[in-house]
């Protein structure tokens, strides 16, 4: 998953690709994922550097057990809004600009 998202380095160049990007809830997982954890998961309890995903949007870890949710810590925390509307909101912020970074989109 470390080199996956790449389009204007790592944020959408268009609509067009925003949207296959981020069609479901999953695939805006993955990319805070990829966000989080550029590496791959790294455990931020015991710092294990293994685990795997689980359903919900979470990583388990392989030492510890514990569940880590992917947008803990993350404004999309306790969301009530799916996960692609947050995008799309972010997405014609950003697009609003200049530019946008994976840090802009993070925060
Ligand atoms: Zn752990």
């Amino acid at each position: 998953m470390s080199d996956r998202p790449k389009g204007g380095v790592h944020y959408p160049r268009s609509t067009g690709e925003f949207q296959s990007w981020f069609g479901t809830d999953a695939d805006c997982l993955d990319y805070l994922a990829w966000l989080r954890w550029p590496q791959g998961f790294v455990c931020p309890q015991c710092e294990n550097p293994s685990g795997w995903a689980v359903v919900g949007g979470s990583f388990k870890c392989a030492s510890c057990k514990k569940e880590t949710a992917v947008t803990a810590g993350t404004l999309f925390d306790r969301r009530r809004t799916p996960l692609t509307v947050w995008f799309a909101v972010c997405w014609q912020f950003a697009t609003a600009k200049d530019g946008v970074s994976a840090q802009s989109l993070q925060r």
